[in-house]
């Protein structure tokens, strides 16, 4: 088997990341706060972070915020759920949460919950239990939970359980493993994991594994490095972790680097991304590989910065 190549992936993340100064690059539109957070979580589980300069990351991060309290993509677009989360993600990465003001954020996030419980991602309105997740994961990190109907929100996640035991977008669809994740992780978070039943949900995540060790999102679909994350953190949430092939997960993640240029890709000889080199290697980390940080499968947060969160700075 080979082995993860840590410090080419930390060369590919910083080539990546530097040329984020070019805002006005279309080529790197692409690369937004949620980038970002793939890309510095990256550095972080690899014990890199370092490397950045981190009033560079702080500064611009903080230019991505709507005067709503909501953060876009990047400098000067609409605020998104999404990327609000990866915003505050990031400044938890580097211990900087002070900078936010933290009634600001919270406001913009609650703005967004629904008479139901369920959250819509912008203003325009599209409800799905990933934002529901995200909400949470959201308030909890900024330790604002309890501005929210948490009640409520997790009511709404439970109705969109499905019949084999995963979750669904909206109550009635169908299961596909980062919705899952995303369910599992509120329920996790807000302490509500009695709401499932881990046998059944932990059959249907165990057979996402195939003959190549790699994961998929869905029966009958080809694998894919990110199911790593989304599948194993669920597996490991809901403790049914020892139930697939964890050898040969660990194989098809290393077989997708790019050994010469660092990064990951989704399959075996594919292109790399930020994307799926932040979930290969948080993949391995839920597998426990030597030299990668571990990780939190709810944030999907390296344990010491979730910690650091909860428990205050260790003086360490
Ligand atoms: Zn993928």
């Amino acid at each position: 088997m080979g082995e993860l190549v840590g410090n080419k992936h930390v060369e590919y993340v910083l080539s990546v990341e530097r040329r984020k100064d070019d805002f006005h690059s279309v080529l790197m539109e692409h690369l937004r706060v949620n980038g970002a957070y793939w890309g510095l979580g990256t550095l972080d589980l690899l014990g890199k972070l370092d490397t950045v300069d981190t009033e560079d990351v702080v500064s611009w991060i903080m230019k991505c915020q709507h005067k709503s309290g909501g953060f876009g993509g990047n400098i000067g677009h609409d605020p998104h759920l999404l990327y609000t989360l990866s915003a505050v993600q990031v400044l938890a990465l580097f211990d900087m949460l002070d900078v936010l003001d933290i009634d600001k954020v919270t406001s913009y996030v609650t703005s967004l919950q629904k008479e139901d419980g369920s959250f819509s991602g912008d203003i325009w309105g599209e409800v799905d239990s990933r934002f529901s997740y995200i909400a949470i994961c959201c308030l909890s990190i900024l330790r604002r939970l309890d501005s929210m109907d948490v009640e409520k929100a997790v009511k709404y996640v439970v109705s969109c359980k499905t019949m084999d035991g995963g979750f669904g977008c909206t109550p009635g669809g169908e299961s596909h493993a980062s919705q899952i994740f995303c369910c599992v992780g509120a329920l996790a978070i807000t302490g509500s994991l009695h709401h499932i039943d881990k046998d059944i949900l932990g059959w249907w995540l165990c057979e996402r594994q195939v003959k190549s060790g790699g994961l998929n999102g869905r029966p009958e679909k080809l694998p894919d490095v990110c199911y790593s994350w989304w599948v194993l953190s669920s597996l490991v949430m809901i403790d049914r972790v020892h139930w697939i092939d964890k050898e040969k997960l660990i194989k098809y993640i290393l077989d997708c680097q790019d050994t010469e240029k660092g990064g990951i890709s989704d399959r075996p000889d594919d292109a790399v991304d930020v994307y799926h080199t932040y979930f290969g290697v948080a993949g391995l980390s839920l597998l426990e590989y030597p030299g990668v940080k571990a990780i939190d499968p709810a944030y999907a947060l390296p344990v010491n910065v979730v910690n650091r969160i909860f428990f205050g700075r260790c003086s360490t």
